[in-house]
């Protein structure tokens, strides 16, 4: 196990004093120690910490704190849509609806046109309307001359040593996020999706949570993750056995529960049996505890939930993941306790984040043991991943063997998740669309001041 040394810097926050001021909440904010910003989505870098500014004609202003009392709201912000109607990720209502408004297909035709795209594109992977050769060649090139059928652009594709795969998408000029396959997790693979670019809660831990939200990823960006990887993996049509991308995580960037209305359609679409047809037991929710949503993600999606705790009392936890001062976690653990479906044949994952003198003694595990009687769960012990400027370091490959010796015995199956893809920043919590590396960084820059030349115009 390649549990990375600390570096020498390394400051260790105490494990109880809040070290960040009381937490901030609201459209489009994060919690933590500097008020968040929703940023347009072709902002350069160097605009991250500066408002108002202009995008296509409107002012973002810089969000003022807002008070604990607001309600959650979800950010939004339009999708910067131009050109040609993207069919490639649309629900089939959308879908439906698309081909009807544009006055291609005429109503009389629309389900019978839209079952046969749904089975090219989802089922075929095709991206070309002149394939699809059960449509009469007429009908394909009105298709053609009205819609396409794209895929994001792959601004890099690194493999780790380890197999591991991560890319990174661009969806429009700024809006980049990261997914990852990691082949041996799961039933045989694992896709680890982002559901927004940035997060709004800046998890002390978490590389993305040092991002500020750009925007949430539409039902058709987060379906485009998984249908590059098939690209990627040569695994269209969808396979009946025997498949490689066997598991979907909402593991990557950003808090699915925030974008749940999305989230729940790119699943619908992804479980689709005419389409990719993979089972909603295989697709996992990976929440930080956004309580109120817990229950709608439940009967929205009938995914697997995974919460992620690593702390077993709030004072640790409200430091760690700074939205447990909104929701505490018995809350957190009542919400999970309703969720719809759970049994032992179906149980909830706790994450565990293993952290160095922070939250990997003998008694935390004993306490986390005690937290999760009654509820049908398993515990999924992360080694913390490092990311440059991290403040924390690993947990001693001895230590995170007792403290899961301490839950096996107590009956809790939990498993220490071996990092996988470290090398190329691809392990939990490492994702960052904002790539630290120069190259990249420099020629996004480029293409972004392209972008805003074309708006000024
Ligand atoms: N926002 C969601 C899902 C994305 S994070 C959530 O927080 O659950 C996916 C998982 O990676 C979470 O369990 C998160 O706590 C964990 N994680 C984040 N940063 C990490 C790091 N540096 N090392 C190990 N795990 C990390
Ligand atoms: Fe966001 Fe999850 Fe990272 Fe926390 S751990 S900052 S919720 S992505």
């Amino acid at each position: 196990m390649e549990a990375a040394p600390p570096p020498s810097h390394i400051l260790k926050p105490p494990a109880s004093t809040p070290t960040r001021p009381a937490p901030i909440e609201g459209a489009g904010m994060r919690f933590g120690d500097r008020p968040p910003r929703i940023l347009p989505p072709s902002a350069p870098s160097g605009m991250r910490s500066h408002a108002p500014h202009r995008y296509r004609g409107a002012f973002f202003v810089e969000p003022r704190p807002l008070s604990l009392t607001l309600e959650l709201k979800r950010p939004t912000l339009a999708e910067p849509v131009s050109g040609p109607k993207n069919l490639a990720g649309l629900t089939r209502a959308q879908l439906q609806a698309a081909l009807v408004d544009s006055g291609v297909v005429e109503p009389a035709k629309a389900k019978m046109r839209t079952n046969q795209l749904w089975r090219w594109v989802h089922n075929f992977g095709v991206t070309d309307f002149g394939r699809m050769t059960d449509i009469a060649k007429d009908a394909r090139a009105r298709l053609e001359a009205e819609f396409v059928l794209q895929r994001p652009e792959i601004v890099e594709r690194q493999v780790s040593k380890d197999g591991t795969r991560k890319w990174l998408l661009r969806f429009a000029p700024g809006v980049e996020a990261e997914s990852v396959f990691i082949p041996g997790v799961g039933r045989a693979g694992a896709l680890c999706v982002s559901s927004q670019v940035g997060c709004t809660l800046n998890c002390t831990f978490c590389h993305t949570g040092t991002q500020p939200l750009v925007r949430n990823l539409s039902a058709a960006e987060i379906v485009a993750q998984v249908q590059i990887c098939r690209d990627d993996l040569g695994e269209w049509p969808s396979p009946a056995v025997d498949r490689q991308l066997s598991n979907i995580v909402f593991m990557g960037m950003g808090e699915p529960l925030y974008n749940l209305p999305h989230v729940a359609d790119a699943i619908d679409i992804i479980a689709d049996n005419e389409g990719i047809a993979l089972s909603r037991r295989r697709i996992t929710l990976s929440t930080s505890g956004v309580v109120p949503e817990i229950p709608r993600a439940g009967e929205k999606t009938q995914a697997m939930l995974a919460i992620s705790l690593h702390a077993t009392n709030d004072d640790l936890r409200n430091e760690l993941v700074p939205l447990n001062r909104r929701y505490p976690i018995a809350e957190l653990l009542d919400a999970v306790r309703a969720y719809p479906g759970l049994s032992n044949a179906r149980r909830v994952t706790f994450e565990y984040v293993m952290l160095k003198g922070i939250n990997d003694s003998p008694a935390e595990a004993k306490a986390l043991m005690n937290l999760l009687k009654g509820i049908p769960a398993k515990v999924n012990l992360i080694p913390f991943n490092p990311w440059p400027g991290s403040p924390y370091a690993c947990s001693d490959w001895a230590t995170i063997e007792k403290f899961a010796a301490i839950l096996n015995r107590a009956g809790y199956a939990s498993p220490i998740r071996t990092p996988r893809g470290r090398d190329i920043l691809a392990a939990c919590g490492q994702l960052k669309s904002e790539s630290e590396k120069t190259r990249a960084s420099e020629r996004r820059k480029a293409e972004r001041a392209d972008a805003l030349d074309v708006q000024d115009e």
